[in-house]
């Protein structure tokens, strides 16, 4: 499997750091930043079409900045 170099990620909307798109047990997509950890919702995919269209939209959620802030505590 490819792994979604044609799609763009703008920087965190909390700490400006890197977002990587994550796949998890081959079901669900989501936009991680490797700094602070905010991310976004995951979207399941059931085939491979789904699954580009999964990633794309987690994408885009993470570049309006929809994510989920880490917890204070963590
Ligand atoms: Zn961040």
């Amino acid at each position: 499997m490819d792994h979604f170099d044609d799609i763009d990620l703008a920087d965190c909307p909390c700490c400006r750091g890197v977002g990587s798109i994550e796949e998890e047990g081959g079901w669900c997509v989501y936009v991680q930043c490797l700094d602070c950890g905010a991310h976004t919702a995951e979207l399941s995919f059931k085939n491979e079409d789904e699954r580009r269209q999964a990633a794309r939209m987690a994408a885009m959620n993470w570049n309006f900045g929809k994510v989920i802030r880490p917890d204070p505590g963590d």
